[in-house]
């Protein structure tokens, strides 16, 4: 298991927090498809490929959920994220914010352990902000599993960064965190 020091925690979420205000994603759960349309990313399901080829990648423990390709067109990157949407949904949604994650933090093609650890932490950021819901005062598993669309999993390490996080910092939000639980709350409560 590859981790991350807090600096790096908070830059990815400051380029999460960004992507909520650029893209205005003011409402949960968060609709990855037209996220990445809206970011110019082309998004290719692996029911649309031909089965040799989809059993091919599935075979493949580094393309089994997804994968994002870059090609250069008149000088500008073109992205498409090649996703598994015959897994659950809580699955492939997760593996479109980490390839999201992936192309915003300007990772290679061939990522590094440290790199798919950075990844992961900004699809869960991207998916359940765990500032948002800690301020949201949400603390039941299934009530994360069913709003935000994650997978039980994944709403487990939420709730466990919110619990860190509280005996820490109590109900203070600081930095970062503090300015993305102030954006929120404006458009949480309306
Ligand atoms: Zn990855």
């Amino acid at each position: 298991m590859c981790y991350l020091n807090g600096k790096e925690y908070d830059e990815i979420v400051k380029e999460v927090f960004d992507l909520y205000q650029d893209y205005l994603l003011t409402s949960f759960p968060i609709d990855v498809k037209s996220l990445a349309a809206k970011m110019g990313i082309k998004l290719i399901p692996y029911s649309s490929l031909l089965k040799e080829d989809r059993e091919c990648l599935l075979q493949n423990e580094e393309t089994k959920d997804g994968f994002h390709t870059c090609k250069t067109d008149k000088g500008y990157p073109e992205f498409a994220i090649w996703y598994n949407d015959l897994d659950q949904k809580a699955r492939w949604r997760h593996t479109i914010a980490h390839e999201i994650g992936h192309i915003i933090l300007r990772h290679g093609s061939k990522a590094s352990e440290k790199q798919e650890a950075a990844a992961d932490y900004f699809a869960k950021q991207l998916l359940a902000p765990s500032y948002v819901l800690n301020f949201l005062g949400i603390r039941e598993i299934g009530d994360i599993v069913s709003n935000f669309q994650i997978s039980y999993e994944s709403a487990f390490y939420t709730l466990k960064a919110i619990q860190n996080y509280r005996d820490k910092y109590g109900d203070v939000f600081m930095g970062c965190e503090a300015d993305f639980v102030n954006w929120a709350r404006r458009w949480l409560a309306s």
